[in-house]
């Protein structure tokens, strides 16, 4: 089983490299980082999480149906919502983040085929989330410097 990488390891901070081929290593790496985000209990999870420096998310926000993305983009945004937001890779820390309540992306799917995806609300938020960590993002660095302080200061 994968193991799911806590802040503030180096992994989460670094821009994803997108993949170049698809081959049956990334099909092998989106099987098991689904499986590790059902054994966590995630709606999504994003490679650097489990330690893999590659452009591979993975969600499904309990309706069974899996998405797995690689090179995931956005092309699209419509709207805006503020929600709380939770990750693996930061325990016990929930984010009131602003997002777009609509997107379109476009990414490979595990057969590198192009494709399109139109999302919103819940499904939208898990996504844009997922496509934050490819980029070296986390929830935290959705905080001002002051809050953050006080955020991730020990209890
Ligand atoms: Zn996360």
């Amino acid at each position: 089983m994968l193991e799911i990488v806590k802040h503030p390891d180096r992994t989460l901070k670094k821009r994803c490299a997108a993949i170049t081929m698809v081959g049956e290593e990334e099909k092998e790496i989106l099987c098991r980082m689904v499986k590790a985000m059902y054994a966590n209990r995630g709606i999504g999870l994003a490679a650097p999480q489990v330690g893999i420096d590659k452009s591979l998310a993975v969600v499904d926000i309990g309706d069974n149906k899996v998405i797995k993305l690689i090179n995931p983009a956005v092309v699209e945004r419509k709207g805006e919502e503020v929600m709380e937001e939770g990750c693996l890779s930061v325990p016990d820390v929930f984010v009131k983040v602003k997002r777009a309540k609509q997107i379109k992306i476009e990414f490979l799917d595990e057969n590198g085929k192009k494709t399109a995806l139109e999302a919103s609300d819940l499904l939208a938020r898990a996504i844009l989330h997922e496509i934050d960590h490819l980029n070296g993002k986390l929830i935290i660095d959705h905080l001002n410097p002051i809050e953050r302080f006080f955020r991730l200061k020990k209890k």
